[in-house]
């Protein structure tokens, strides 16, 4: 088979640049290892910036994100059991959008299959050739058979654990990491939210998130131990370790109920440069991780795509490899600015081992913050989403 544009990876990534790049005639396939049904069950981000909001609108697809997507104009963070609220209009003028990624999923899936637009699920043994030379190839199994998809150029789609980035030579790529001692308990729930806004908790037994998916679906998150397994958080150990850690009012407000869904997730930093190696250009979760507590990845993608999409259009239509030549620096410098937010978030807000000297610097960091406008100003303006 012969494209223009190879995706490795049916994530938010690989499948909103297939999207935009079909809306300007570009051809493409799409690779992906799971099957969509898999795909669809990964419960992830859900806090949306308005530019990654106007980019799926750009995409055709966000009519029902703007029907059923929630619009926060502000967060709350609850420090020791006080509630502080940060207004983003009147900090920023702008909001964001509160929309699940599997809804964002469902709806680019829809999309491409109303389009017409191939996809190959439950791909295996994928991989790249001569990423290097002029005509770059991949090979994968499925059906039964093998495949050899020939194109110009490959978008490396595939999340951190994909074969895109393992596919470069080690001595080309350089990566930068920071492994937090912590993971996040995350909990889905067919139950209210507790409050019509996130919630962000600073507690001396860990940090919590109050979350949600729609009006009538919560997710809520626990800073635990990463020795800690799933099978040690029943249900009810999970309702009683959050409402130690919230308000009075939120604990009077919570609804619990049985978990739809219930997982550990590890926190990383994690950066590899460049972005481009000859004919592949990796975006997404494929070429940087943040931690969730700036609610970060699935907008960093979002960005990333919006740079190669503009990239490969430019090539395209107008001839010209300007916009290919600097993808790796634009995106990476937007990539940095999110891991530093990310990290400040991760570090203000949970409990660190042994960290008495940090402790002290979360508090008088959180103290300025409440107390001095530019700081609020300056972490709403990250929040909602620094421009492109
Ligand atoms: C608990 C949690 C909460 C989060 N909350 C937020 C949030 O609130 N806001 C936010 O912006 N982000 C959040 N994120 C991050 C966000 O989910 C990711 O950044 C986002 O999914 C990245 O999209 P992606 O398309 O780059 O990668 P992925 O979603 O990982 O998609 C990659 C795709 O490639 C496929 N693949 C992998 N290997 C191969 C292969 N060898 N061949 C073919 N296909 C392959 C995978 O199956 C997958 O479908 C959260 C993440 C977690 C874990």
């Amino acid at each position: 088979m012969r494209t223009q544009v190879a995706i490795i990876g049916a994530g938010p990534a690989g499948l909103l640049l297939g999207q935009l790049l079909h809306r300007h005639g570009i051809d493409n396939i799409i690779i992906e290892k799971h099957t969509p049904e898999h795909v669809l069950s990964r419960i992830r981000a859900g806090v949306i910036e308005q530019v990654a909001v106007d980019l799926i609108d750009e995409a055709g697809v966000g009519a029902r994100m703007r029907r059923d997507g929630l619009v926060h104009h502000g967060t709350q963070f609850c420090v020791d059991g006080v509630r502080h609220r940060f207004d983003f209009r009147e900090l920023t003028g702008k909001s964001v959008m509160v929309y699940g990624q599997t809804e964002i999923t469902k709806d680019l899936m829809d999309g491409r299959a109303a389009a017409g637009l191939p996809t190959d699920y439950a791909a295996y043994d994928v991989a790249l050739h001569n990423i290097f030379g002029a005509h770059p190839t991949v090979t994968y199994r499925g059906d039964g058979r093998s495949h050899q998809v020939e194109c110009d150029f490959i978008a490396g789609c595939d999340g951190f654990h994909g074969v895109s980035r393992k596919s470069v030579p080690s001595g080309a790529i350089k990566t930068y990491e920071r492994i937090y001692p912590f993971g996040w308990l995350g909990l889905l729930t067919d139950r209210p939210p507790v409050s019509d806004e996130l919630i962000y908790v600073r507690h001396e037994l860990g940090f919590a998130l109050c979350s949600m998916r729609s009006p009538t679906r919560s997710r809520y998150y626990l800073q635990v131990s990463l020795a800690d397994d799933i099978n040690d958080w029943p249900d009810e150990r999970f309702w009683d370790e959050l409402r130690l850690r919230l308000d009075g009012k939120a604990n009077a407000d919570l609804v619990d109920g049985p978990a739809l869904e219930k997982s550990i997730a590890p926190l990383r930093s994690f950066v590899a440069e460049p972005m481009r190696f000859g004919r592949l250009l990796l975006a997404g979760d494929a070429a940087h991780i943040v931690p969730p507590t700036g609610a970060k990845g699935l907008n960093l993608a979002a960005s990333d795509v919006r740079y190669l999409s503009q990239a490969l259009v430019e090539r395209y239509k107008e001839n010209s490899d300007i916009g290919l030549d600097h993808y790796s620096a634009r995106a990476l410098a937007r990539v940095w600015k999110a891991e530093r937010f990310s990290w400040w978030m991760t570090t203000l807000l949970h409990t660190f081992p042994d960290g008495q000297f940090e402790q002290k610097m979360q508090s008088a960091e959180l103290d300025y913050l409440f107390k001095s406008r530019s700081a609020a100003a300056a972490f709403a303006e990250n929040y909602v989403g620094l421009p492109f």
